[in-house]
């Protein structure tokens, strides 16, 4: 193996490397080197020959993270193959433990992994006398898995929740009913089922009852090494204790305050207790910051500051170690679409100075946030992807309320002045309903968000209604279809949409953290909360806000909008995570004050080629003109696009949307392009699209315009 080079370590991450076999806990803030540390140290251990590289157990929490740790050790020579060191996710490593030893153990009783654990808890609510609804099997299910991962049986379920503080999903003795049928379920007479957390406690309790399975196993694995060991689980810390037994060679590191999901019973009290449990461990504290410049880690100090509880008090004030970069943005705005478009145009500024769209992201609390975001970029034409979720039209709960709505529509017994202008919004939420839209937020996290994208869709109409009060179900449902089908195909190179839990661990140039308004971060059912480990709920939302802003290499924006929707009344207020920190020369202190809004915003809409009144609407600003206003389309050639457009996908194998959509097929057979700057101005035609297809649809549009001898002139 390559001699280690120390000189890529600091002091500090240099004497983590080099503590002798034994405890070593790295206690330390984001973009401090903490993966980089433990690396390091396993190529040290391992060249020093503490130990073989394939005794080591290296263990994170994704596998994402587990494959980022691979990656590591692989460009140090210490890839992932038999022989060498295991990076892993905790219930990697123990599913493999566990085929393992099992004959051992069990014997003959077969096991298979259960793949989805849906029936079997919708059956069991059944027979607690629950109900069967998507989403509280789903809650039912998550509250099982919490139970298990605090190691809390079934007839524990109720003191516990009640100890806990949990939002359960349902009376805590029935929830306990559906935990203890659950169990039950899985056993059967052609063997058991399995579930991740059951995966676990086998492999623990195969170590701790057998000692052969645990004097082989320890044999075998002698030294441990756990990355981002804040979000262990009660359940996974006693795996780790099993494979260690009465050793003690394990190295952690971990950053208390981005601790981020208390919620599934992650705690990071073993990482704030390592030194108590092991009295000689060496503790290190890592205080410079090589991810983000100055500008960046001096806010992150700045909210991080802010926080009270235990967890906080084991901070550590970061030192930016990069060149200054520019300073942390606050922008106001009146509401979430011009914040989108204003997010969306400096993105595209920051692509034009170089940035690569792949090294930029959106972020946001919760999911049914990314509408706006993903409309604004599709109008730009850039291309993005939703990190951990689906384009928000595809999630479930939209594409049934679209289908409610389409029915709805359908139905002929309903008047006409029920179908348009104010009464569409009322109609809308009385079709939305049954898929569950109530009047309040209801309990239950699958619950809420399914409620909340309701609720986006709601928003959307109002807005529309707002833009053309004379609006029917017809016309909305074509521009909700319009908006859904605009999107362009998720793409890996594209800027990221994600939300703050799926951000964890990422980094990325520039980043914009969306919505920081009250209500939003901290969500509102984190107000008076409890998040379980004892401390206020306030708490973990302000550690989210923290794991946002240290994603930031260089560029960061903070923004927050008044009203809810487009147009709508200025009720909101920014978050209270951002008291002191916008600067008061900020622009963003001056908006709320004076009476701008949506007129600001208006001036940036692309203008209607035939009245050059400002274009409203998707369908509109993807046709280029207003809905209303005549426009000439060269129905022939359309038919001539349509039919390139069906062999391309059938050459390509692709779907024809991902080509182009109608809607810019028709924008383009009335605009008649003649050069790529006139096909860039349609929307959904970005520079991709024109390196792809722009040939052959000039030449297309050109063969057309010669047959019709240059009469309809190139309109650019
Ligand atoms: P997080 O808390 O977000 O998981 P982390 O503490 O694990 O962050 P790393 O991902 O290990 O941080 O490091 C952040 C960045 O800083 C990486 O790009 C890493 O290569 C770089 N880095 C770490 N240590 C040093 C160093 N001593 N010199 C130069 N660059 C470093
Ligand atoms: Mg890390």
């Amino acid at each position: 193996m390559p001699a280690l080079d120390l000189s890529a370590l600091d002091p500090e991450q240099a004497a983590a490397v080099r503590a002798p076999r034994g405890p070593v806990c790295v206690l330390a803030g984001a973009g401090t080197g903490k993966t980089r540390t433990i690396t390091h140290r396993i190529a040290h251990l391992v060249a020093n020959g503490h130990v073989k590289a394939d005794q080591v157990l290296a263990v994170t929490f994704t596998a994402r993270a587990a494959g980022e740790m691979r990656e590591r050790l692989r460009a140090m020579g210490l890839g992932g193959e038999a022989g060498q060191v295991q990076a892993r996710t905790f219930h990697s490593a123990a599913m493999r433990q566990l085929r393992y030893f099992w004959p051992q153990v069990v014997g003959d009783v077969p096991w298979r992994l259960l793949e989805s654990k849906f029936p079997i808890v919708g059956q069991a609510a059944h027979r607690a006398g629950l109900g069967s609804s998507t989403d509280l099997i789903r809650d039912l299910l998550s509250e099982i898995e919490w139970a298990k991962a605090m190691l809390i049986a079934p007839e524990d379920y109720p003191a516990g929740a009640n100890k806990y503080k949990r939002d359960a999903p349902a009376d805590p003795i029935r929830v306990a009913q559906v935990y203890a049928g659950y169990e039950s379920a899985k056993t059967s007479a052609d063997g058991l089922l399995l579930d991740f957390s059951d995966l676990l406690l086998h492999t623990a309790a195969a170590l701790e009852d057998f000692p052969s399975v645990a004097d082989e196993f320890r044999g075998r694995y002698r030294s441990f090494v756990v990355d981002e060991y804040q979000d262990v689980t009660p359940l996974q810390q006693r795996v780790l204790d099993a494979w260690l037994g009465e050793r003690d060679d394990l190295t952690v590191v971990g950053d208390a305050n981005q601790t981020i999901y208390s919620f599934t019973g992650a705690t990071p009290n073993y990482l704030l207790d390592f030194s108590r449990r092991f009295p000689d461990a060496t503790v290190v504290r890592l205080e410079r910051d090589y991810r983000s410049t100055p500008q960046v880690v001096s806010l992150a100090n700045r909210v991080i500051g802010a926080a009270r509880g235990r967890i906080a008090g084991t901070r550590l004030a970061l030192i930016g170690q990069r060149p200054d970069g520019p300073e942390p943005e606050f922008a106001e705005h009146a509401d979430p679409t011009a914040e989108a478009m204003a997010v969306a145009g400096r993105i595209k500024k920051l692509i034009a100075k170089g940035v690569p769209a792949s090294e930029i992201a959106v972020l946001y609390r919760v999911n049914a946030q990314s509408e706006p975001f993903e409309q604004a970029l599709t109008e730009r034409g850039i291309a993005f992807q939703v990190r951990g979720g689906e384009l928000f039209f595809q999630r479930p709960e939209v594409r049934q309320a679209m289908t409610a709505l389409r029915q709805v529509d359908n139905r002929d017994d309903l008047p006409d002045d029920a179908r348009g202008g104010a009464e569409l919004i009322t109609l809308v939420r009385a079709a939305l309903a049954p898929v569950g839209l109530t009047a309040e937020e209801p309990a239950g996290a699958q619950a809420k968000e399914r409620w909340s994208s309701l609720l986006a869709l709601v928003q959307l109409t109002e807005e529309v209604v707002r833009h053309d009060p004379e609006m029917d179900l017809t016309g909305l449902l074509r521009e909700l279809a319009t908006r859904a089908e605009a999107k362009h195909p998720p793409t890996v190179d594209g800027v990221t949409l994600a939300s703050l839990h799926a951000a964890k661990g990422l980094e990325w140039d520039a980043v914009f953290l969306v919505g920081v308004n009250e209500g939003l971060l901290p969500i509102q059912h984190a107000l008076g909360d409890n998040s379980g480990s004892g401390e206020s709920g306030i708490e973990e939302e302000r550690r989210l806000f923290y794991v946002g802003v240290t994603r930031a290499r260089e560029h960061l924006t903070i923004s927050w909008a008044l009203a809810r929707s487009e147009g709508g009344r200025a009720n909101r207020r920014r978050s209270r995570f951002l008291v002191g920190l916008v600067p008061d020369d900020s622009p963003a202190s001056r908006i709320a004050s004076s009476a701008k809004g949506p007129k600001v915003d208006e001036r940036k809409r692309p203008l209607c080629r035939v009245c050059l009144k400002p274009l409203i609407g998707t369908y509109a600003t993807m046709l280029g003109r207003c809905r209303r206003c005549p426009a000439e389309l060269d129905a022939t050639l359309l038919e001539a696009l349509t039919q390139w457009r069906s062999e391309k996908a059938e050459t390509l194998r692709v779907r024809e949307f991902v080509i182009f959509t109608d809607t810019t097929l028709n924008a383009i057979a009335e605009q008649l392009p003649t050069d790529d700057t006139a096909l860039a101005l349609i929307a959904g035609i970005g520079p991709k699209k024109i390196e792809s297809y722009g040939a052959d649809v000039l030449a297309i549009v050109a063969s057309r315009l010669r047959v019709t001898s240059g009469k309809t002139a190139g309109q650019k």
